[in-house]
């Protein structure tokens, strides 16, 4: 099984038995998508209303804004992959609850285990806080941070979310630099041949 079949399967089988109580009120589940043998794997918060209707992540107004933000790198979405901490709507957009934010934790995992990518982007603070929830997205974003998590060493980046930065101008301005740090990230990583954690 090549690496995409095995994503193929991996979300047939959490589509299935993610136990999420979201799925009462969700349309569908909403797993993650795109290139699975991408470099970067960005992590946003949970489906909204265009998501839960199309069963992919990122296709609303946020999705386009980002796939602009890609175009400014020079990438595209079928560079990446993108996903969610959770992939079931939350009833009118609310935020994730902690209970539905760890009835799939593991989907996340193992898609992170699969593709393996040199850097993890974080889009919002939800995502940021799920592995690192002393942070705060004022100040962590656009900062590497290095860190044995998913079982291993990994940089990840936390960007304010694309939907926050839609509506609110001089949040905008910051993603768009930050976004530039995404090229800069991988080319720092590739030179490094080892990744370890600071003491
Ligand atoms: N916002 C998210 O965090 N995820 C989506 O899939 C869409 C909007």
């Amino acid at each position: 099984m090549d690496r995409a079949e095995e994503l193929k399967v991996l979300h047939e089988k959490w589509l299935e038995k993610c136990d999420c109580s979201l799925r009462i009120t969700a349309t569908q589940g909403v797993p993650g998508d795109g290139n699975p043998n991408a470099q970067v794997v960005f992590i946003g918060e949970a489906p909204g209303k265009q998501e839960d209707l199309g069963g992919r992540p990122f296709v609303g107004a946020a999705g386009k804004f980002l796939n602009e933000m890609l175009e400014s790198i020079k990438m595209k979405r079928e560079d990446i992959y993108i996903t969610n901490i959770v992939k079931y709507r939350p009833p009118n957009n609310r935020d994730p609850l902690p209970d539905e934010i760890a009835a799939c934790a593991k989907w996340l995992e193992e898609e992170i285990d699969l593709i393996q990518p040199l850097l993890i982007v974080f889009l919002g603070r939800h995502a940021m806080n799920q592995f690192f929830p002393a942070e705060k997205i004022s100040s962590a974003h656009g900062k590497v941070i290095i860190a044995n998590k998913f079982k291993k060493c990994h940089y990840f980046l936390p960007l304010y979310h694309p939907a926050a930065a839609l509506y609110n101008g001089s949040l905008r301005e910051v993603l768009k630099e930050d976004f530039k740090k995404i090229p800069l990230a991988l080319k720092m990583i590739k030179e490094k041949n080892k990744c370890e954690p600071p003491i």
